[in-house]
Protein backbone atom coordinates (compact mmCIF):
# COMPACT_ATOMS: atom_id res chain seq x y z
CA UNK A 1 0.00 0.00 0.00
CA UNK A 2 1.54 3.44 -0.89
CA UNK A 3 0.36 6.96 -0.12
CA UNK A 4 -0.08 8.23 -3.61
CA UNK A 5 -1.58 11.87 -3.70
CA UNK A 6 -0.95 12.52 -7.03
CA UNK A 7 -3.21 9.63 -8.04
CA UNK A 8 -5.52 11.09 -5.53
CA UNK A 9 -5.95 14.56 -6.90
CA UNK A 10 -5.76 13.64 -10.34
CA UNK A 11 -7.94 11.05 -10.32
CA UNK A 12 -12.47 10.92 -10.55
CA UNK A 13 -13.27 7.89 -8.77
CA UNK A 14 -16.77 6.74 -8.17
CA UNK A 15 -16.72 7.04 -4.47
CA UNK A 16 -14.56 8.83 -1.97
CA UNK A 17 -14.99 7.66 1.74
CA UNK A 18 -13.59 9.94 4.33
CA UNK A 19 -12.64 8.12 7.49
CA UNK A 20 -10.33 5.22 7.69
CA UNK A 21 -11.69 3.81 10.92
CA UNK A 22 -12.33 -0.04 10.59
CA UNK A 23 -16.02 0.89 9.09
CA UNK A 24 -14.12 3.41 6.49
CA UNK A 25 -11.87 0.70 5.69
CA UNK A 26 -14.51 -2.10 5.45
CA UNK A 27 -16.41 -0.11 2.94
CA UNK A 28 -13.16 0.50 0.98
CA UNK A 29 -12.87 -3.17 0.68
CA UNK A 30 -16.13 -4.14 -0.18
CA UNK A 31 -16.27 -1.78 -2.56
CA UNK A 32 -13.21 -2.14 -4.21
CA UNK A 33 -14.02 -5.96 -4.55
CA UNK A 34 -17.53 -4.82 -6.19
CA UNK A 35 -15.88 -3.14 -8.88
CA UNK A 36 -16.31 0.49 -7.79
CA UNK A 37 -12.82 2.87 -8.37
CA UNK A 38 -12.92 4.07 -4.81
CA UNK A 39 -10.58 6.46 -2.75
CA UNK A 40 -10.42 6.66 1.13
CA UNK A 41 -8.50 9.67 3.26
CA UNK A 42 -8.06 9.70 6.86
CA UNK A 43 -6.87 13.16 8.95
CA UNK A 44 -4.74 10.89 11.05
CA UNK A 45 -3.63 7.30 10.89
CA UNK A 46 -5.78 4.13 10.13
CA UNK A 47 -7.34 3.21 12.69
CA UNK A 48 -5.87 5.10 15.20
CA UNK A 49 -9.19 6.64 17.16
CA UNK A 50 -12.41 4.98 18.07
CA UNK A 51 -11.02 1.59 16.20
CA UNK A 52 -7.83 1.89 17.96
CA UNK A 53 -10.01 2.34 21.58
CA UNK A 54 -12.24 -1.29 21.02
CA UNK A 55 -11.82 -3.97 24.32
CA UNK A 56 -10.81 -6.45 21.02
CA UNK A 57 -14.23 -8.35 21.75
CA UNK A 58 -15.49 -9.46 18.56
CA UNK A 59 -19.57 -10.26 20.09
CA UNK A 60 -21.76 -12.48 19.52
CA UNK A 61 -24.29 -10.29 21.12
CA UNK A 62 -25.51 -12.27 24.12
CA UNK A 63 -25.89 -9.10 26.06
CA UNK A 64 -28.90 -8.73 23.74
CA UNK A 65 -30.75 -11.79 25.10
CA UNK A 66 -31.37 -9.38 28.25
CA UNK A 67 -32.99 -6.73 25.66
CA UNK A 68 -35.23 -9.27 24.05
CA UNK A 69 -33.09 -7.80 20.26
CA UNK A 70 -32.87 -11.28 18.18
CA UNK A 71 -32.40 -9.60 15.52
CA UNK A 72 -28.98 -8.14 16.25
CA UNK A 73 -27.82 -10.69 18.45
CA UNK A 74 -28.61 -12.80 14.55
CA UNK A 75 -26.32 -10.20 13.23
CA UNK A 76 -23.60 -10.08 15.37
CA UNK A 77 -23.47 -13.86 15.69
CA UNK A 78 -22.98 -13.94 11.74
CA UNK A 79 -20.95 -11.22 11.67
CA UNK A 80 -18.33 -12.74 14.19
CA UNK A 81 -18.22 -16.33 12.44
CA UNK A 82 -16.92 -13.78 9.65
CA UNK A 83 -14.44 -12.22 10.99
CA UNK A 84 -13.46 -15.96 12.60
CA UNK A 85 -12.93 -17.16 8.66
CA UNK A 86 -12.06 -14.13 7.00
CA UNK A 87 -9.28 -13.22 9.49
CA UNK A 88 -8.42 -16.45 11.21
CA UNK A 89 -4.87 -14.90 12.22
CA UNK A 90 -6.77 -11.83 14.02
CA UNK A 91 -9.39 -13.39 15.89
CA UNK A 92 -10.05 -16.26 17.98
CA UNK A 93 -12.41 -17.86 20.49
CA UNK A 94 -12.42 -16.26 24.20
CA UNK A 95 -14.76 -17.99 26.59
CA UNK A 96 -16.80 -15.90 29.21
CA UNK A 97 -17.58 -16.82 32.85
CA UNK A 98 -21.18 -15.41 33.80
CA UNK A 99 -21.26 -16.14 37.92
CA UNK A 100 -24.61 -16.28 39.47
CA UNK A 101 -25.96 -15.25 42.48
CA UNK A 102 -29.40 -15.62 44.33
CA UNK A 103 -32.34 -17.41 42.26
CA UNK A 104 -34.13 -16.18 39.07
CA UNK A 105 -32.84 -12.93 37.08
CA UNK A 106 -29.19 -13.36 38.10
CA UNK A 107 -29.24 -16.55 38.92
CA UNK A 108 -28.53 -20.21 37.88
CA UNK A 109 -31.97 -20.64 36.97
CA UNK A 110 -31.81 -17.72 34.54
CA UNK A 111 -28.08 -18.36 33.20
CA UNK A 112 -29.55 -22.09 32.45
CA UNK A 113 -32.07 -20.41 30.14
CA UNK A 114 -29.78 -18.01 28.57
CA UNK A 115 -26.81 -20.89 27.36
CA UNK A 116 -29.85 -23.19 26.20
CA UNK A 117 -31.29 -19.74 23.87
CA UNK A 118 -27.64 -19.27 23.00
CA UNK A 119 -27.24 -22.50 21.67
CA UNK A 120 -30.46 -22.42 19.69
CA UNK A 121 -29.43 -18.84 18.12
CA UNK A 122 -26.21 -19.34 17.80
CA UNK A 123 -26.47 -23.33 16.32
CA UNK A 124 -25.01 -22.16 13.17
CA UNK A 125 -21.82 -20.79 14.49
CA UNK A 126 -19.36 -23.07 13.33
CA UNK A 127 -20.89 -22.54 9.67
CA UNK A 128 -18.04 -22.81 7.11
CA UNK A 129 -15.24 -22.85 10.02
CA UNK A 130 -13.39 -25.46 9.32
CA UNK A 131 -10.58 -24.90 11.38
CA UNK A 132 -10.95 -26.77 14.94
CA UNK A 133 -8.94 -23.68 16.66
CA UNK A 134 -11.55 -21.20 15.69
CA UNK A 135 -14.55 -23.67 16.12
CA UNK A 136 -16.84 -21.83 19.42
CA UNK A 137 -17.60 -24.59 21.29
CA UNK A 138 -20.88 -25.06 22.92
CA UNK A 139 -21.51 -22.98 26.64
CA UNK A 140 -21.02 -24.83 29.45
CA UNK A 141 -23.56 -25.03 32.53
CA UNK A 142 -23.15 -24.56 35.77
CA UNK A 143 -19.53 -24.27 37.34
CA UNK A 144 -19.56 -25.00 41.22
CA UNK A 145 -18.55 -21.26 43.13
CA UNK A 146 -15.05 -22.75 44.07
CA UNK A 147 -14.32 -23.59 40.44
CA UNK A 148 -15.71 -20.10 39.72
CA UNK A 149 -12.97 -18.10 42.37
CA UNK A 150 -10.38 -20.69 40.51
CA UNK A 151 -10.96 -18.71 37.01
CA UNK A 152 -11.41 -15.83 38.70
CA UNK A 153 -9.72 -15.43 42.06
CA UNK A 154 -10.39 -11.81 42.93
CA UNK A 155 -14.42 -12.83 42.33
CA UNK A 156 -16.14 -11.14 44.99
CA UNK A 157 -19.81 -11.46 44.06
CA UNK A 158 -22.71 -11.60 46.95
CA UNK A 159 -24.34 -15.11 47.42
CA UNK A 160 -22.04 -16.35 44.71
CA UNK A 161 -24.02 -19.77 43.68
CA UNK A 162 -22.16 -20.96 40.28
CA UNK A 163 -21.76 -19.61 36.97
CA UNK A 164 -21.55 -20.75 32.69
CA UNK A 165 -19.39 -20.08 30.23
CA UNK A 166 -19.95 -18.56 26.95
CA UNK A 167 -17.43 -18.41 24.07
CA UNK A 168 -17.22 -15.35 22.03
CA UNK A 169 -14.49 -14.07 20.22
CA UNK A 170 -11.18 -11.65 20.46
CA UNK A 171 -8.91 -9.66 18.13
CA UNK A 172 -5.06 -10.41 18.96
CA UNK A 173 -4.46 -6.63 17.52
CA UNK A 174 -7.87 -4.31 16.55
CA UNK A 175 -4.81 -2.17 15.09
CA UNK A 176 -3.69 -4.88 12.78
CA UNK A 177 -7.21 -6.11 12.10
CA UNK A 178 -8.05 -2.41 10.79
CA UNK A 179 -4.77 -2.51 8.80
CA UNK A 180 -5.40 -5.67 7.22
CA UNK A 181 -9.19 -4.29 5.86
CA UNK A 182 -7.26 -1.80 4.65
CA UNK A 183 -4.38 -3.66 3.02
CA UNK A 184 -7.29 -5.44 1.37
CA UNK A 185 -9.03 -2.51 0.10
CA UNK A 186 -5.60 -1.63 -1.48
CA UNK A 187 -4.82 -4.57 -3.24
CA UNK A 188 -8.07 -4.39 -4.72
CA UNK A 189 -6.90 -1.17 -6.42
CA UNK A 190 -8.58 1.02 -3.96
CA UNK A 191 -6.19 4.19 -2.85
CA UNK A 192 -5.42 4.78 0.63
CA UNK A 193 -4.17 8.26 2.78
CA UNK A 194 -3.33 8.73 5.81
CA UNK A 195 -2.61 11.99 7.16
CA UNK A 196 -5.08 13.35 4.61
CA UNK A 197 -7.78 15.50 5.72
CA UNK A 198 -11.60 16.70 4.63
CA UNK A 199 -11.74 20.56 5.19
CA UNK A 200 -14.64 21.11 2.66
CA UNK A 201 -17.67 19.27 0.45
CA UNK A 202 -17.61 20.50 -3.00
CA UNK A 203 -20.76 20.99 -4.29
CA UNK A 204 -22.49 21.28 -7.76
CA UNK A 205 -25.97 22.51 -7.42
CA UNK A 206 -27.81 19.91 -5.23
CA UNK A 207 -25.35 17.59 -5.46
CA UNK A 208 -21.94 16.77 -3.79
CA UNK A 209 -19.19 15.75 -5.73
CA UNK A 210 -15.93 15.45 -4.18
CA UNK A 211 -13.98 17.02 -0.97
CA UNK A 212 -11.39 19.91 -0.67
CA UNK A 213 -8.43 17.95 0.96
CA UNK A 214 -5.47 19.31 3.21
CA UNK A 215 -2.09 16.75 3.41
CA UNK A 216 -1.45 16.85 6.88
CA UNK A 217 2.45 15.95 6.36
CA UNK A 218 3.30 18.68 3.50
CA UNK A 219 0.06 21.01 4.01
CA UNK A 220 -0.40 21.09 0.40
CA UNK A 221 -4.22 21.47 -0.63
CA UNK A 222 -6.07 19.49 -3.53
CA UNK A 223 -9.38 18.38 -4.44
CA UNK A 224 -10.44 14.98 -4.69
CA UNK A 225 -13.25 14.47 -6.96
CA UNK A 226 -15.96 11.31 -6.90
CA UNK A 227 -19.14 11.05 -7.80
CA UNK A 228 -20.61 9.52 -3.93
CA UNK A 229 -18.97 10.77 -0.64
CA UNK A 230 -19.54 8.53 2.21
CA UNK A 231 -18.43 10.14 5.77
CA UNK A 232 -17.26 7.42 7.90
CA UNK A 233 -15.90 9.57 10.45
CA UNK A 234 -17.46 8.19 13.37
CA UNK A 235 -17.41 11.11 16.19
CA UNK A 236 -16.99 13.62 13.78
CA UNK A 237 -19.42 12.91 11.41
CA UNK A 238 -21.71 15.86 12.28
CA UNK A 239 -18.63 17.58 12.11
CA UNK A 240 -18.13 17.00 8.77
CA UNK A 241 -21.62 17.31 7.44
CA UNK A 242 -21.53 20.54 8.63
CA UNK A 243 -19.01 21.44 5.78
CA UNK A 244 -21.69 21.86 3.95
CA UNK A 245 -22.15 25.21 5.20
CA UNK A 246 -19.59 28.01 5.38
CA UNK A 247 -20.69 28.47 9.34
CA UNK A 248 -18.16 27.04 11.55
CA UNK A 249 -19.21 23.93 12.90
CA UNK A 250 -20.57 22.84 16.33
CA UNK A 251 -17.88 20.70 17.78
CA UNK A 252 -19.17 20.53 21.52
CA UNK A 253 -22.47 17.81 20.47
CA UNK A 254 -22.19 15.38 22.95
CA UNK A 255 -20.38 12.05 22.82
CA UNK A 256 -19.59 9.52 24.73
CA UNK A 257 -16.50 9.26 26.66
CA UNK A 258 -15.10 5.24 27.17
CA UNK A 259 -12.03 4.23 28.46
CA UNK A 260 -9.86 0.57 29.03
CA UNK A 261 -7.33 0.36 31.15
CA UNK A 262 -4.57 -2.26 30.80
CA UNK A 263 -3.78 -4.05 34.00
CA UNK A 264 -2.31 -7.30 35.93
CA UNK A 265 -4.12 -10.73 34.73
CA UNK A 266 -6.84 -10.87 37.21
CA UNK A 267 -8.20 -14.13 35.66
CA UNK A 268 -7.39 -17.30 34.21
CA UNK A 269 -8.06 -17.53 30.46
CA UNK A 270 -11.37 -16.53 31.08
CA UNK A 271 -13.17 -12.90 30.42
CA UNK A 272 -15.83 -12.23 33.26
CA UNK A 273 -18.31 -9.03 33.61
CA UNK A 274 -18.67 -7.83 36.84
CA UNK A 275 -21.89 -4.73 37.64
CA UNK A 276 -20.60 -1.69 37.63
CA UNK A 277 -22.54 1.40 39.13
CA UNK A 278 -24.04 2.92 36.02
CA UNK A 279 -27.63 1.75 35.12
CA UNK A 280 -28.16 0.34 31.79
CA UNK A 281 -31.44 1.96 30.74
CA UNK A 282 -31.90 -0.19 27.92
CA UNK A 283 -32.57 -3.69 29.39
CA UNK A 284 -35.47 -5.32 29.36
CA UNK A 285 -35.00 -8.25 31.35
CA UNK A 286 -33.51 -6.33 34.51
CA UNK A 287 -32.49 -2.71 35.23
CA UNK A 288 -29.47 -4.15 36.32
CA UNK A 289 -26.32 -1.92 36.07
CA UNK A 290 -23.99 -1.79 32.92
CA UNK A 291 -21.19 -4.25 33.27
CA UNK A 292 -17.42 -3.64 33.42
CA UNK A 293 -15.50 -6.55 31.43
CA UNK A 294 -11.91 -8.28 32.37
CA UNK A 295 -10.61 -9.90 29.41
CA UNK A 296 -7.12 -12.08 29.28
CA UNK A 297 -5.63 -10.48 26.25
CA UNK A 298 -1.97 -12.05 25.80
CA UNK A 299 -0.87 -12.11 28.92
CA UNK A 300 -1.93 -8.73 31.08
CA UNK A 301 -6.15 -8.04 31.60
CA UNK A 302 -7.91 -5.37 29.65
CA UNK A 303 -10.79 -4.07 32.24
CA UNK A 304 -13.41 -1.85 30.55
CA UNK A 305 -15.33 0.11 29.55
CA UNK A 306 -16.48 3.13 31.21
CA UNK A 307 -19.34 5.42 29.48
CA UNK A 308 -19.43 9.15 30.19
CA UNK A 309 -20.63 12.24 28.68
CA UNK A 310 -18.05 14.42 26.97
CA UNK A 311 -18.55 17.40 26.07
CA UNK A 312 -15.44 18.63 24.27
CA UNK A 313 -14.27 18.88 20.55
CA UNK A 314 -13.16 15.47 19.52
CA UNK A 315 -10.07 16.66 18.64
CA UNK A 316 -9.51 17.61 22.46
CA UNK A 317 -9.71 14.02 23.72
CA UNK A 318 -7.67 13.20 25.89
CA UNK A 319 -7.84 10.62 29.41
CA UNK A 320 -6.96 12.08 32.35
CA UNK A 321 -5.15 10.68 35.60
CA UNK A 322 -8.73 11.42 37.19
CA UNK A 323 -10.44 9.54 34.45
CA UNK A 324 -8.37 6.20 36.00
CA UNK A 325 -8.44 7.01 39.13
CA UNK A 326 -12.49 7.02 39.26
CA UNK A 327 -12.49 3.51 37.21
CA UNK A 328 -10.44 1.92 39.72
CA UNK A 329 -12.21 3.22 42.06
CA UNK A 330 -15.31 2.26 41.02
CA UNK A 331 -13.90 -1.36 39.68
CA UNK A 332 -13.10 -1.67 43.07
CA UNK A 333 -16.45 -0.71 44.72
CA UNK A 334 -17.98 -3.12 42.28
CA UNK A 335 -15.63 -6.32 43.21
CA UNK A 336 -12.96 -5.68 45.61
CA UNK A 337 -11.36 -8.69 45.45
CA UNK A 338 -9.26 -7.44 42.64
CA UNK A 339 -7.82 -4.69 45.13
CA UNK A 340 -6.71 -2.53 41.72
CA UNK A 341 -3.64 0.22 42.56
CA UNK A 342 -3.02 3.00 40.27
CA UNK A 343 0.30 1.18 39.81
CA UNK A 344 -0.91 -2.02 38.65
CA UNK A 345 -2.11 0.04 35.88
CA UNK A 346 0.28 0.04 32.79
CA UNK A 347 -1.38 1.64 30.11
CA UNK A 348 -5.11 3.38 29.25
CA UNK A 349 -6.61 3.66 26.04
CA UNK A 350 -9.96 5.20 24.93
CA UNK A 351 -12.20 7.08 22.67
CA UNK A 352 -15.31 8.49 21.77
CA UNK A 353 -19.04 6.57 20.85
CA UNK A 354 -21.59 9.05 18.87
CA UNK A 355 -24.62 10.19 20.72
CA UNK A 356 -27.68 9.87 18.18
CA UNK A 357 -30.97 11.70 18.69
CA UNK A 358 -32.68 8.21 18.90
CA UNK A 359 -30.91 7.45 21.64
CA UNK A 360 -30.73 10.58 23.93
CA UNK A 361 -34.64 10.31 23.36
CA UNK A 362 -34.76 6.80 25.17
CA UNK A 363 -32.32 8.42 27.39
CA UNK A 364 -29.65 6.61 26.87
CA UNK A 365 -25.82 7.84 26.00
CA UNK A 366 -23.89 5.90 23.56
CA UNK A 367 -25.52 4.67 20.24
CA UNK A 368 -26.81 1.46 20.09
CA UNK A 369 -27.39 0.95 16.54
CA UNK A 370 -25.30 2.02 13.44
CA UNK A 371 -27.03 4.95 11.25
CA UNK A 372 -26.53 5.26 7.67
CA UNK A 373 -27.81 9.00 6.43
CA UNK A 374 -28.88 9.16 3.06
CA UNK A 375 -28.90 12.87 2.49
CA UNK A 376 -30.87 13.00 -0.31
CA UNK A 377 -33.49 12.50 1.92
CA UNK A 378 -32.96 14.68 5.22
CA UNK A 379 -30.79 17.97 3.34
CA UNK A 380 -31.62 17.17 -0.18
CA UNK A 381 -28.48 16.69 -1.04
CA UNK A 382 -27.04 14.09 -3.73
CA UNK A 383 -23.83 12.20 -3.65
CA UNK A 384 -23.42 12.29 0.57
CA UNK A 385 -24.02 9.07 2.84
CA UNK A 386 -23.00 9.28 6.41
CA UNK A 387 -22.78 7.00 8.67
CA UNK A 388 -22.29 6.39 12.25
CA UNK A 389 -21.33 2.43 13.28
CA UNK A 390 -21.13 1.66 17.10
CA UNK A 391 -19.64 -1.57 16.52
CA UNK A 392 -16.34 -3.09 15.54
CA UNK A 393 -17.86 -6.40 14.97
CA UNK A 394 -20.36 -6.19 12.60
CA UNK A 395 -18.17 -3.61 10.39
CA UNK A 396 -18.11 -5.70 7.16
CA UNK A 397 -22.39 -6.13 7.16
CA UNK A 398 -22.16 -2.15 7.62
CA UNK A 399 -20.08 -1.93 5.25
CA UNK A 400 -22.05 -3.94 2.92
CA UNK A 401 -25.18 -1.52 3.48
CA UNK A 402 -23.21 1.65 2.84
CA UNK A 403 -21.87 0.28 -0.31
CA UNK A 404 -25.52 -1.19 -1.32
CA UNK A 405 -26.45 2.76 -1.11
CA UNK A 406 -23.99 3.83 -2.89
CA UNK A 407 -25.02 1.76 -5.98
CA UNK A 408 -28.59 3.22 -5.53
CA UNK A 409 -27.09 6.88 -5.30
CA UNK A 410 -24.84 6.31 -8.79
CA UNK A 411 -28.16 4.29 -10.56
CA UNK A 412 -26.16 1.09 -10.90
CA UNK A 413 -26.76 -2.49 -10.68
CA UNK A 414 -24.20 -3.87 -7.80
CA UNK A 415 -22.91 -7.12 -8.71
CA UNK A 416 -22.85 -9.89 -5.61
CA UNK A 417 -21.34 -8.95 -2.21
CA UNK A 418 -18.18 -11.20 -1.60
CA UNK A 419 -16.63 -9.62 1.44
CA UNK A 420 -18.38 -12.55 3.59
CA UNK A 421 -16.33 -15.47 1.84
CA UNK A 422 -13.02 -13.81 0.89
CA UNK A 423 -10.49 -14.19 3.19
CA UNK A 424 -8.67 -10.79 4.35
CA UNK A 425 -4.93 -10.05 3.43
CA UNK A 426 -2.75 -12.44 5.47
CA UNK A 427 -6.18 -14.92 6.47
CA UNK A 428 -5.22 -17.56 3.43
CA UNK A 429 -4.96 -20.31 6.66
CA UNK A 430 -6.99 -23.32 7.15
CA UNK A 431 -5.61 -24.64 10.49
CA UNK A 432 -4.26 -22.24 12.99
CA UNK A 433 -1.52 -24.71 14.80
CA UNK A 434 -0.31 -26.41 11.77
CA UNK A 435 -0.03 -23.03 10.39
CA UNK A 436 2.01 -21.85 13.54
CA UNK A 437 3.95 -24.69 13.35
CA UNK A 438 5.10 -24.24 9.27
CA UNK A 439 5.87 -20.51 10.35
CA UNK A 440 8.46 -21.59 12.98
CA UNK A 441 9.97 -23.77 10.86
CA UNK A 442 10.38 -21.49 8.49
CA UNK A 443 12.04 -18.55 10.74
CA UNK A 444 15.34 -17.42 9.99
CA UNK A 445 18.67 -18.26 11.72
CA UNK A 446 18.38 -15.83 15.25
CA UNK A 447 14.15 -15.27 15.06
CA UNK A 448 12.44 -17.73 18.07
CA UNK A 449 9.55 -19.57 18.26
CA UNK A 450 7.97 -16.40 20.56
CA UNK A 451 8.61 -14.00 17.68
CA UNK A 452 7.46 -16.27 15.19
CA UNK A 453 4.24 -16.97 17.26
CA UNK A 454 4.15 -13.35 16.84
CA UNK A 455 4.51 -12.66 13.08
CA UNK A 456 2.44 -15.27 12.64
CA UNK A 457 -1.13 -13.48 14.15
CA UNK A 458 0.40 -10.35 13.12
CA UNK A 459 0.79 -11.08 9.57
CA UNK A 460 -1.06 -14.07 8.75
CA UNK A 461 -0.21 -15.93 5.49
CA UNK A 462 2.01 -12.80 4.83
CA UNK A 463 4.80 -13.92 7.21
CA UNK A 464 7.21 -14.33 4.34
CA UNK A 465 7.31 -10.68 3.68
CA UNK A 466 8.59 -10.32 7.21
CA UNK A 467 10.91 -12.95 7.24
CA UNK A 468 12.65 -12.21 4.05
CA UNK A 469 13.75 -8.58 4.98
CA UNK A 470 14.83 -10.65 8.45
CA UNK A 471 17.09 -13.17 6.34
CA UNK A 472 18.94 -11.17 4.77
CA UNK A 473 19.97 -8.60 7.51
CA UNK A 474 21.32 -9.36 10.80
CA UNK A 475 19.86 -6.08 12.05
CA UNK A 476 16.41 -7.06 11.21
CA UNK A 477 16.34 -10.06 12.41
CA UNK A 478 17.46 -8.89 15.93
CA UNK A 479 14.24 -8.21 18.40
CA UNK A 480 13.49 -4.27 19.06
CA UNK A 481 15.05 -3.89 22.48
CA UNK A 482 12.71 -4.38 25.11
CA UNK A 483 10.17 -6.37 23.40
CA UNK A 484 10.05 -10.32 23.61
CA UNK A 485 8.42 -10.51 19.86
CA UNK A 486 8.62 -7.78 17.58
CA UNK A 487 11.77 -7.92 15.04
CA UNK A 488 13.19 -4.78 13.84
CA UNK A 489 11.92 -6.20 10.40
CA UNK A 490 8.79 -4.86 11.09
CA UNK A 491 9.44 -1.38 11.34
CA UNK A 492 11.10 -1.50 7.78
CA UNK A 493 8.07 -3.41 6.49
CA UNK A 494 5.84 -0.83 8.15
CA UNK A 495 7.91 2.13 6.48
CA UNK A 496 7.97 0.23 3.18
CA UNK A 497 5.10 -1.74 2.45
CA UNK A 498 1.91 -0.04 5.19
CA UNK A 499 2.50 3.78 5.05
CA UNK A 500 3.68 3.92 8.50
CA UNK A 501 4.92 7.89 8.78
CA UNK A 502 4.89 8.16 11.92
CA UNK A 503 6.81 6.96 14.98
CA UNK A 504 3.86 6.34 16.42
CA UNK A 505 2.03 4.43 13.38
CA UNK A 506 4.88 2.50 13.88
CA UNK A 507 4.38 1.64 17.75
CA UNK A 508 1.25 1.36 18.25
CA UNK A 509 -0.28 0.45 15.26
CA UNK A 510 1.66 -1.48 12.75
CA UNK A 511 3.34 -3.48 15.57
CA UNK A 512 2.28 -3.43 18.86
CA UNK A 513 5.18 -2.64 20.70
CA UNK A 514 3.08 -0.08 22.97
CA UNK A 515 -0.15 -2.03 23.30
CA UNK A 516 0.20 -2.71 27.02
CA UNK A 517 2.03 0.24 28.19
CA UNK A 518 5.43 2.22 27.59
CA UNK A 519 8.01 0.40 25.59
CA UNK A 520 10.78 2.07 26.75
CA UNK A 521 13.25 4.90 26.06
CA UNK A 522 15.53 2.96 24.28
CA UNK A 523 12.77 0.66 21.82
CA UNK A 524 11.80 4.51 21.08
CA UNK A 525 15.15 5.73 19.76
CA UNK A 526 15.87 2.17 17.73
CA UNK A 527 12.78 2.53 16.01
CA UNK A 528 13.02 6.32 15.68
CA UNK A 529 16.92 6.08 14.21
CA UNK A 530 15.50 2.81 11.67
CA UNK A 531 12.98 5.11 10.90
CA UNK A 532 15.36 8.50 10.34
CA UNK A 533 17.05 6.22 7.88
CA UNK A 534 14.32 5.17 5.62
CA UNK A 535 12.33 8.38 5.58
CA UNK A 536 15.33 10.83 5.90
CA UNK A 537 14.43 12.66 9.30
CA UNK A 538 16.91 15.08 10.78
CA UNK A 539 17.61 14.95 14.64
CA UNK A 540 15.11 17.45 15.09
CA UNK A 541 12.57 15.52 13.63
CA UNK A 542 13.65 12.29 15.41
CA UNK A 543 13.12 13.90 18.69
CA UNK A 544 9.83 15.24 17.54
CA UNK A 545 8.72 12.00 16.44
CA UNK A 546 9.98 10.29 20.06
CA UNK A 547 8.21 13.22 22.14
CA UNK A 548 5.03 13.02 20.01
CA UNK A 549 5.21 8.98 20.87
CA UNK A 550 6.19 9.61 24.51
CA UNK A 551 2.89 11.69 24.93
CA UNK A 552 0.88 8.69 24.59
CA UNK A 553 1.53 7.27 27.57
CA UNK A 554 1.18 10.66 30.02
CA UNK A 555 -2.32 11.06 31.53
CA UNK A 556 -2.85 14.99 32.21
CA UNK A 557 -4.00 15.40 35.92
CA UNK A 558 -7.52 16.60 34.75
C1 LIG B 1 -14.16 2.37 24.72
C2 LIG B 1 -14.75 1.61 23.58
C3 LIG B 1 -14.70 0.20 23.57
C4 LIG B 1 -15.25 -0.50 22.51
N1 LIG B 1 -15.16 -1.87 22.51
C5 LIG B 1 -15.66 -2.57 21.46
C6 LIG B 1 -15.53 -3.99 21.41
O1 LIG B 1 -14.92 -4.61 22.28
N2 LIG B 1 -16.07 -4.63 20.35
C7 LIG B 1 -16.74 -3.99 19.35
O2 LIG B 1 -17.24 -4.65 18.43
N3 LIG B 1 -16.87 -2.64 19.35
C8 LIG B 1 -16.33 -1.92 20.37
N4 LIG B 1 -16.43 -0.55 20.40
C9 LIG B 1 -17.07 0.14 19.27
C10 LIG B 1 -16.12 0.29 18.07
O3 LIG B 1 -14.80 0.50 18.52
C11 LIG B 1 -16.56 1.48 17.20
O4 LIG B 1 -17.92 1.38 16.89
C12 LIG B 1 -15.80 1.53 15.88
O5 LIG B 1 -14.40 1.43 16.09
C13 LIG B 1 -16.11 2.82 15.15
O6 LIG B 1 -15.34 2.85 13.98
P1 LIG B 1 -15.47 4.03 12.96
O7 LIG B 1 -14.70 3.65 11.76
O8 LIG B 1 -16.91 4.37 12.73
O9 LIG B 1 -14.85 5.31 13.72
P2 LIG B 1 -13.30 5.70 13.98
O10 LIG B 1 -12.47 4.52 14.26
O11 LIG B 1 -13.29 6.81 14.97
O12 LIG B 1 -12.84 6.26 12.57
C14 LIG B 1 -13.24 7.53 12.11
C15 LIG B 1 -12.03 8.13 11.42
O13 LIG B 1 -12.42 9.35 10.78
C16 LIG B 1 -11.28 10.19 10.75
N5 LIG B 1 -11.69 11.56 10.48
C17 LIG B 1 -12.42 12.38 11.26
N6 LIG B 1 -12.61 13.57 10.67
C18 LIG B 1 -11.97 13.51 9.45
C19 LIG B 1 -11.79 14.43 8.38
N7 LIG B 1 -12.30 15.65 8.40
N8 LIG B 1 -11.06 14.03 7.30
C20 LIG B 1 -10.52 12.77 7.25
N9 LIG B 1 -10.68 11.87 8.25
C21 LIG B 1 -11.39 12.23 9.32
C22 LIG B 1 -10.65 9.99 12.14
O14 LIG B 1 -9.28 10.33 12.12
C23 LIG B 1 -10.91 8.50 12.39
O15 LIG B 1 -9.77 7.70 12.10
C24 LIG B 1 -15.87 0.19 21.44
C25 LIG B 1 -15.91 1.58 21.44
C26 LIG B 1 -15.33 2.30 22.49
C27 LIG B 1 -15.36 3.80 22.47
Amino acid sequence: MQRNLKALSDGRFDLLIIGGGINGVAAAWDASLRGLQTALIDKSDFGSETSAASLKIVHGGLRYLQHLDFVRMRESIRERSTMLRIAPHLVEPLPFLVATSGHFMKGPEAMAAAVIMNEIISCDRNRYITDPARRLPAGRVFLSPRRCRELVPGLERHGLNGGVIFYDAQMYSAERLTLAFALSAAEQGALLANYVEATGLIREGSRVVGARVRDRLQGDEFEIRADVVANMTGPWSDIVVSLLSDDDPDRTVLRSKGIQMVGPPLTRGVAVAVPGRQKDPEAVLSRGARHYFITPWRGVSLIGTTDTVYRGDPDDFRITEKDIEDFIGDINASCGGFGLRREDITFAFGGLRPITETNLEKGSTAARKYEITDHRRDLKIAGLISVVGVKYTTCRFLAERVVDLVFDQLGRRSPAVATARTRLVGGEIDDWEKFVAQVTAAAPQGVGAESARHVAHMYGSQFGRIFELAGGDAEAARLVPGSREVLMAEILHAVREETAVHLDDVVMRRTDLGSQGYPGREALETCADLMARELGWDAARREEEIERTERIFHFPES
